[in-house]
């Protein structure tokens, strides 16, 4: 008997021959009785690990597959127990970052990395998925007293992207994750007949969260095309193999989106005609998230599906969940704002030199004008700050950081304040602008939304990737300035032709000051740029 946990409770109220994962590779399915079964048989191998019960980090490497699920969950399921996924592709410093910040005592992983976990082992236990030998298989129930203990004391660290510095533990407890799922399926509409296409990495929180957990708890069907490739996957979103499983709902970061429509637009009108028609008959929801959605590759997205399923853009962060998304109702989507908080979700907009609340919102419940409402188009700028049932509780062993971002307000309830920067309209929908410690950049007596002025050189013909930084300045504070790569096989923009071309679109104090032009803007694993260390790299006579 399992203990009952909501996600273990959802697997075995699903129809139990229905196809819980298939891999698209192998077109192998796996029901929801043998991840039930499975993750019972692995739940005895993993309680073994380590020396001490009742405090466990275990770490799990695999490819996106059935086998790494079903040992993620087994793990979480076990009392005081905290699995720590691992990215396969991350170096071995990050990964002996990761492994020794979380106090793993074991490792699980799968032959295919063995290789490359060995040396990092370090005294802890070191299992092989194929050499284990399971315990036979029985009929597996789920125990049907309240809720396991593990629902608070069991989950997972999932490690920010790293994109402002050194990435950070986040605890997420199973009941965090629970309400996190429950929020979204009721927002997204998420039902059993879905079938959801997962090429993200498993260690963050898209991944894990919109992805895969979303479905399970639903009793969706994943299909998991491992390593994303732009080609598999359109020909997937386009039921292009009568064979391959038909996808309805797909979720994805902006680059993604960027390469599907690079290869759309390289191939032949006939190719690209059947792919347009094709999309939308099976394709209903599309989603985008993790970074800032820029208007070319939302255009580049409507080319290719015709203009159905929009894509829907939502905001989130690994401490949160998901917080912001836009509704549901395509008609209802405003491009370029995040939409309204989820269900459950409270939100507030805050002003970062005042430190007034200017907004606030109880997503599908209220929303009050605290400070006057926005004239016209107008908007009110400040911090996002986020409270309720889906907020993580801690970073792990960071004490400090964890004090330090929350605030407790006069009722007694705890903030996170996320250092995103937004403003809300009149019509109480959000816009993110920013980090506050990298996007916005002080210009002059003025705070400027970096991503604004990134979509207006984004527009520009030839410009494939940009990010706009702000350089210390004597003169300015900061001075914007911006780092562009070109298309391929295009002349490099000159400053005076981007200058006036930006003139049209833009207010003189935006337009950047400076201009490099570089073969590649380096990503992490997310698509996301650490202009902290950009801005070094590509002038570093200004620090
Ligand atoms: P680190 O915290 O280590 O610097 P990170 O913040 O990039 O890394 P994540 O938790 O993966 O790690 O990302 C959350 C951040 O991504 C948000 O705080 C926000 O800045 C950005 N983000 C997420 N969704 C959107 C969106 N729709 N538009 C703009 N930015 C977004
Ligand atoms: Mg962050």
């Amino acid at each position: 008997t399992l203990p009952n946990l909501p996600l273990l409770s959802a697997l075995a109220s699903h129809p139990p021959a229905k196809a819980a994962i298939i891999h698209n590779s192998s077109r192998k399915a796996f029901d929801y009785s043998s991840l039930l079964r499975d993750i019972f048989r692995w739940r005895s191998v993993l309680s073994n690990l380590g020396s001490d019960p009742r405090d466990k980090r275990i770490a799990i490497m695999g490819e996106n597959s059935y086998e790494f699920v079903v040992c993620l969950l087994a793990a979480t399921s076990l009392p005081r127990t905290i699995a720590v996924p691992l990215c396969p592709s991350h170096t071995t410093p990050e990964i002996t970052y990761q492994l020794d910040d979380a106090d793993c005592c074991a490792i699980v992983t799968t032959e295919r990395f063995k290789k490359k976990l060995a040396p990092l082992v370090n005294g802890r236990d070191f299992v092989i998925y194929e050499d284990v030998e399971l315990p036979p298989s029985e009929n597996v129930t789920v125990a049907k007293d309240p809720f396991d203990q593990a629902v608070e004391t069991s989950g997972i660290i999932l490690y920010t992207s790293g994109t402002s510095g050194n990435p950070k533990g986040v605890v997420i407890p199973n009941a965090t994750l629970h309400a996190q799922a429950s929020s979204l399926i009721k927002a997204w509409a998420i039902a059993p007949r879905d079938t959801i296409l997962h090429t993200l990495p498993l260690h963050h929180i898209h991944g894990i969260l919109n992805a895969l957990l979303v479905p399970l708890f639903v009793g969706a069907t994943i299909v998991f095309q491992f390593p994303f490739a732009a080609g598999p996957v359109l020909s997937l979103l386009a039921h292009e193999d009568a064979t391959a499983p038909e996808i309805s709902i797909y979720t994805a970061v902006p680059t993604v989106y960027a390469r599907l429509s690079t290869l759309y637009r390289s191939l032949p009108p006939d190719k690209q005609a059947s792919i347009t028609d094709a999309i939308p008959k099976s394709l209903h929801l599309a989603m985008c998230g993790s970074a800032a959605l820029p208007d070319p590759l939302r255009d580049g997205w409507a080319q290719l599906s015709g203009g159905h399923p929009q894509l829907l853009e939502r905001y989130g962060m690994t401490e949160v969940g998901m917080a912001l998304s836009q509704p549901l109702k395509e008609s209802e989507r405003v491009s370029g704002s995040v939409g309204k908080p989820l269900p459950g979700v409270y939100a507030r907009l805050v002003d970062k030199d005042t430190l007034e609340v200017l907004y606030q919102s109880v997503g599908w419940q209220s929303e009050e004008w605290i400070s006057e409402k926005p004239e016209g188009d107008g908007q009110l700028l400040g911090e996002i700050e986020l409270s309720g049932p889906t907020i993580f509780k801690e970073y792990w062993r960071k004490p400090d950081a964890t004090v330090g971002s929350f605030v407790t307000d006069a009722s007694g309830r705890k903030w996170f304040r996320t250092g995103d920067i937004a403003g809300v309209d009149r019509a109480g929908r959000w816009w993110i602008k920013g980090r506050e410690s990298m996007d916005i950049i002080k210009s002059g007596g003025e705070k400027l939304s970096a991503l604004e002025i990134e979509r207006e050189i984004l527009s520009l013909v030839g410009v494939a990737e940009c990010a706009v930084v702000g350089l210390p300045s004597p003169d300015w504070g900061q001075a914007v300035a911006t780092v562009i790569v070109m298309q391929a096989n295009v002349e490099p923009i000159t400053y005076d032709s981007l200058k006036a071309e930006l003139k049209k679109r833009l207010t003189g104090y935006k337009i950047p000051k400076e201009l490099k032009i570089v073969e590649q803007i380096p990503r992490n694993q997310m698509g996301k740029v650490n202009k902290k260390t950009l801005v070094k790299q590509v002038w570093p006579e200004k620090f």
